[in-house]
């Protein structure tokens, strides 16, 4: 099997290429050059917010949805999104549009005009009550301890080298703070998803399809999960036109936390959803195992002796049989006789007992005496009790040995029935995970200073955290800033797509304003956070024309108050 394959391929697609020279996007104050086709209509406007260069029509939205031509001027149709920490759990804020200014950054960096602000009451920049800025210190916390720009809704910096649209500063505990925010356009992203559950869902490395476009493979196995790594530069860019966009249309979706029907080649189809159990062969998963066979053997074995002669924990990977595990010889517990089938790693684990599948714990089995080859006449005897239960406790028998050494199916003794009920109550709820992994260490730094690798080696210096929405994101080690975040954690619809094809994702990295300063930041481009509340992005072009509250997510550290997650 190829290490990676596409459906099919189609050639090179037919965008148009990206200025390369600097006089084709000169640097004027609106970054804007002039349209690539001048027999353009006049009521239509060229979007440069990406590769795509769509040209909208007064009143329409551009190919993504996310930037529209309203009345002759290019706007980012969605809220950008404000993380207010006085807001109830879940609960989001009404849309606040954002004042009209004019464009540009602040000849003084950070100061305020404060004749740009007309004074609604629930401006920030002119409300006292919410002016938490100006209050008294004490009375409230510092604006940075209040409030977070996330890059949902934000916009992006294309051609890259335009400073980010929100660079933010405020302050935290006495300390002045600069986030730099923006939605980073990845071509280089893909999803890890960890399923939990023991059902076989398909070889390693067989290719994952969504609407029969191959969008990734199944990937090593972890513990008590399966794992899938979905998307990718090679399925984002490597086959057809079709299989690019199904690829980026799924890790939008799951990305955005919805659910995904998925099939596996040689494999289940499966539903997948953030947060939520999996969905395999039509039948939800509602346990993750509490151990493989051995440790479920190893676990339980004080309870288990005296209540039955022999248990057999049935699964895949490493099957344990407790008398001839070490945990039953500590026990002194009588050897059983059993053999099984398969092949024996150590004294009482037991590996490829059957074959991978959806029965007794994630084999094919539907009768577990099927593993038996049989019992040593020496060491059995009659009237031998038999317990078989599943790494889940979803599955268990009960037997007893007759007088021929052969196991007769008998009533479950209540003391062995609460021990299974008990292997059950310890598994975990079977969840899916969803992580976008995304590459921020290509041109959209150049948003954050004009000497990017500065910001690469910052992070690394725990110096910048790095947050996905405010979500925290790890950061992996070694070169670039690849970096993965639990979609769960950011805002719902987060994700968006291009048509080049690409997932749109939100980025920011916080740090103070003197270290931001020394990496080479966009100082001119840095205002006070109740500026932004109030007027929105430096830019009007393509700039999101509202903000929109939303809760810190339960888990969230603190974006402005945390190091990053570093590897
Ligand atoms: S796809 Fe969206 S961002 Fe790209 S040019 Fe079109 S409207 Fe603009």
């Amino acid at each position: 099997m190829p290490d990676h394959e596409h459906t099919k391929t189609d050639g090179l697609g037919e965008l148009p290429a990206v200025p390369a020279a600097a006089e084709a996007v000169p640097a004027r104050a609106d970054w804007r050059a002039a349209p690539r086709n001048d027999k353009m209509a006049a009521h239509k406007l060229e979007c440069n917010a990406c590769p795509v260069l769509c040209q909208i029509s007064e009143g329409k939205a551009g190919a993504c949805d996310r930037y529209a031509n309203q009345g002759g001027s290019l706007v980012r149709v969605d809220p950008v999104l404000i993380v207010d920490r006085r807001l109830a759990a879940g609960a989001a804020g009404a849309l606040v549009p954002f004042l009209a200014t004019p464009a540009g950054p602040d000849a003084a960096g950070l100061a305020v005009a404060a004749s740009v602000v007309e004074s609604p009451a629930e401006n920030p920049a002119t409300n006292p009550a919410t002016n938490l800025a100006t209050n008294p210190a004490g009375a409230e916390p510092a604006d940075g301890e209040r409030w977070f720009v996330t890059a949902v809704g934000a916009s992006t910096t294309y051609p890259d080298y335009k400073p980010a649209p929100f660079i933010v500063g405020s302050q935290v505990q006495g300390v002045d703070m600069v986030t730099v925010v923006t939605e980073g356009i990845f071509s280089y992203c893909s999803l890890k998803l960890k399923i939990d559950t023991d059902r076989w869902l398909g070889p390693e490395q067989a290719n994952v399809r969504c609407k029969g476009e191959v969008v990734g493979h199944v990937s090593t196995a972890e513990y008590g999960s399966q794992m899938l790594s979905l998307g990718g530069v090679h399925h984002i860019t490597g086959g057809s036109k079709k299989e690019g966009r199904i690829t980026v249309e799924m890790m939008q979706a799951l990305g955005n936390q919805q659910a995904m029907e998925l099939s596996i080649d040689g494999g289940a189809t499966i539903v997948v959803q953030a947060g939520r159990p999996p969905i395999v062969n039509g039948q939800p998963e509602t346990r993750m195992r509490v151990g493989c066979g051995s440790a479920t053997v190893g676990i339980f074995a004080e309870q288990f002796k005296g209540v039955a002669d022999e248990v057999v924990v049935v699964d895949d990977h490493i099957t344990g049989v407790l008398t001839e595990h070490q945990a039953g010889r500590c026990l002194q517990m009588r050897p059983s006789g059993l053999k099984v089938r398969g092949r024996k790693s150590t004294p009482g684990r037991w590996f490829q007992v059957a074959n991978p599948g959806n029965g007794w714990g994630g084999t094919d089995l539907s009768d577990p005496l099927a593993i038996v080859e049989g019992w040593d006449a020496g060491q059995a005897w009659p009237g031998q009790r038999l317990l078989f239960t599943s790494t889940t406790g979803e599955h268990a028998a009960w037997y007893v040995l007759d007088a021929a050494l052969k196991p007769q199916p008998a009533a479950m003794p209540e003391a062995a029935r609460t021990i299974v009920e008990r292997i059950g109550e310890n598994c975990e709820p079977a969840l899916c995970t969803v992580l976008f992994i995304g590459g921020a260490g290509g041109s959209l730094r150049a948003g954050v200073t004009d000497n990017p690798v500065r910001l690469t080696r910052a992070i690394k210096q725990a110096v910048v955290n790095v947050t996905c929405g405010g979500a925290p994101a790890y950061v992996w080690p070694g070169g670039g800033i690849t970096v993965m975040v639990d979609v769960t954690r950011m805002p719902a619809r987060s994700f968006g797509t291009v048509p080049t094809p690409a997932i749109v994702a939100p980025i920011e990295f916080t740090m103070r304003a003197s270290d931001y300063q020394a990496l080479g930041g966009h100082m001119a481009y840095v205002r006070p956070l109740a500026q932004v509340l109030a007027t929105g992005a430096w830019h009007r072009d393509g700039a999101p024309l509202a903000r929109q509250a939303i809760a810190a997510g339960p888990a969230n550290a603190w974006p402005l108050a945390s190091g990053p997650l570093l590897g």
